[in-house]
């Protein structure tokens, strides 16, 4: 019996669902604003249409592969989330079937996902991914880049940018990531202050399990969750 396949999905939601709520009662925002992302890599179908069942219909991967096997054996109407480092040669598998690719943290990735929806004759939606914490070991563009990033990938015609998305240092203590939180949102505002053509910042993707009520304290509209869901996850065969 492998690791997690006994998990009790739908109570670990109801946890995950009461804090959230809570959290937003104490920064005086309402539930609707933020959307739970169940980040379901490495686990199987069975667990993910467990999830399903109880509601939810956001989830996230961060392998292209992975997140093609899955979408074509659970229902149609999940809402996939790309979140993880995406090579450019694997942007054509996915640039069509993801609500939203979180990742995007080059110019050469935003323009190929430019030249994949073109040909499809659609609109990607997109993040930028930030480094907040400047981790040498982290993707995401350094924080002083974002700008031009933005208004690079937003000329883009086939590219509609709509935030900003970024992944800190794990959290010991989720309180270790609330300025981090707080830098993105700033960010944020200043580039909605520019006002550039075809570019939102309504949505904020950051909190995992570690800290994903100091997100929400700190304007998150997106957190991913993983194994606050679906248990630790094992990556032995
Ligand atoms: C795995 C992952 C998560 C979820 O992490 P948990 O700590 O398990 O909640 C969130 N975001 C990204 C980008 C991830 O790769």
């Amino acid at each position: 019996m492998t690791n997690g396949e006994h998990m009790d999905i739908r109570a670990n939601l109801e946890e995950v669902e009461q804090r959230i709520q809570a959290a937003c009662a104490r920064a005086g925002r309402d539930r609707g604003e933020v959307t739970l992302i169940a980040v379901s890599k490495t686990k199987p179908v069975e667990l993910l249409m467990d999830a399903y069942s109880a509601g939810i219909r956001d989830f996230g991967e961060n392998k292209v592969q992975e997140l093609c096997g899955k979408m074509e054996a659970l229902p149609a109407d999940i809402r996939w989330h790309m979140i993880g480092h995406l090579q450019t040669n694997k942007v054509k598998y996915i640039a069509a079937k993801t609500a939203l690719i979180h990742s995007v943290d080059s110019l050469r990735l935003a323009e190929e996902i430019e030249r994949q929806a073109a040909k499809l004759d659609t609109v990607v939606p997109i993040l930028i991914e930030v480094n907040a914490a400047q981790e040498a070991s982290k993707f995401g563009a350094k924080k002083e880049e974002v700008s031009a990033l933005v208004r690079a990938a937003a000329a883009l015609p086939h590219i509609e940018v709509r935030g900003l998305m970024t992944v800190p240092p794990i959290a010991e203590n989720p309180e270790d990531n609330r300025a981090c939180f707080r830098e993105i949102r700033q960010l944020s505002v200043d580039i909605a202050e520019e006002n550039i053509d075809n570019v939102s910042m309504n949505i904020l993707s950051y909190g995992m399990t570690g800290d994903y009520e100091t997100a929400i304290e700190e304007g998150a509209t997106m957190v991913r969750v993983g194994t606050g869901i679906f248990g630790a996850r094992s990556y032995a065969r």
